[in-house]
């Protein structure tokens, strides 16, 4: 048994047809770690769909209606990249159940991992990137609104910059003595500094730190607290030089009640969308790096899993099964 929950429902699912971003693979990598032994069934909990009210939390009410109601522009449609369909609505709406059950779980047992989410390209007020409602922005405004927390932390580690969740959280920014300037000198750079760039700014009730692909989707990133902005082909050692630096700088501004750690599967070198060098095993030391750093300074940690389109779909799933497998082996102990 893990000595955490698996946060799963086979309406994860996304009924998108025939498309680059592989809605079956919830499911498969639920029947991995149940094929291999790395979890039993009794490990995996059933989330509820998210209220209007929690999507309300973080999305502009004329957005949730037009969602609700099927009442979108063609031209929105087409920015969210996915087809719409009320049955769609219905597994975003549970994608964000999924994400406030796994913060829930994770205050309790320090990690939680949803098998699922990390829709980090929804915005206030539209959609975008097969992105339909950001999940994790309304799991921390919902526990935060249920006083549960304070304060978060986001940890992306998507290879397409965190868009949504740098707006969304950008608006709570205040100018606050006890942080740094935003000026991009406050950040730290690595020893022996691997090409790249990392810039700062000021943070709110929730941090946001980002590691992406500088040439990539989305074009205009908006600023994060802390954006890693990676040049094309990093591979593993830089790759986990910044994520480190990025840590700990982060850590000494910020202390959050809960980190939400985005594990998209995308920085593999065979990934369709993704233009960095990581391997299978550079990924599950970056998966490591972050569990380490939550567990040594017991911040709770929950995980959505973002994207991930390799080339072939198994090794999307071995990079998500690896997240599991890394987090029991940090987290038994
Ligand atoms: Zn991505």
């Amino acid at each position: 048994m893990l000595p955490f929950k698996l946060v799963y429902s086979d309406a994860y699912y996304l009924p998108i047809g025939t498309h680059v971003f592989p809605a079956e693979k919830y499911r498969r990598i639920r029947d991995r770690l149940i094929a291999t032994g790395i979890a039993e069934t009794s490990d995996f909990i059933e989330p509820q769909p998210a209220t209007d009210q929690d999507i309300l939390l973080v999305h502009k009410p004329e957005y949730v209606q037009k969602l609700t109601t099927g009442t979108l522009s063609p031209r929105e449609e087409m920015e969210m990249e996915i087809p719409y369909s009320r049955e769609l609505v219905d597994a975003f709406w549970l994608a964000a159940g999924g994400s406030i059950l796994a913060a829930r779980q994770a205050l309790s047992d320090k990690v939680s991992i949803s098998i699922g989410g990390g829709f980090h390209h929804a915005f206030p007020d539209h959609g975008e990137g097969f992105c339909m409602v950001h999940d994790v922005a309304v799991a921390i405004r919902r526990l935060q609104r249920d006083d549960k927390i304070r304060t978060a932390m986001t940890v992306d580690c998507d290879v397409h910059q965190g868009n949504g969740t740098a707006s969304i959280f950008a608006g709570t920014r205040t100018a606050s003595a006890l942080l740094p300037s935003s000026s991009a000198s406050t950040v730290e750079q690595p020893k022996n500094a691997p090409r790249g760039k990392m810039r700062g700014a000021h943070a709110g009730d929730v941090f946001t730190i980002s590691l992406h692909q500088h040439n990539n989707y989305p074009l205009w990133k908006p600023p994060s607290s802390i954006d890693v902005d990676l040049p094309d082909g990093c591979g593993d050692d830089d790759y986990l030089a910044w994520l480190d630096n990025a840590l700990s700088s982060g850590l000494r501004q910020f202390e959050p009640d809960l980190i939400c750690y985005v594990a998209g599967a995308d920085p593999y070198r065979e990934d369709q969308l993704g233009g960095l060098d990581l391997t299978i095993n550079g990924l599950k030391k970056r998966d490591e790096l972050v569990f380490r750093v939550a567990r040594a300074r017991d911040i709770p940690v929950m995980v959505t899993f973002a994207g991930g389109y390799a080339q072939n779909v198994e090794d999307t799933v071995t990079i998500h099964s690896n997240t599991v497998i890394v987090a029991k082996e940090i987290f038994q102990r």
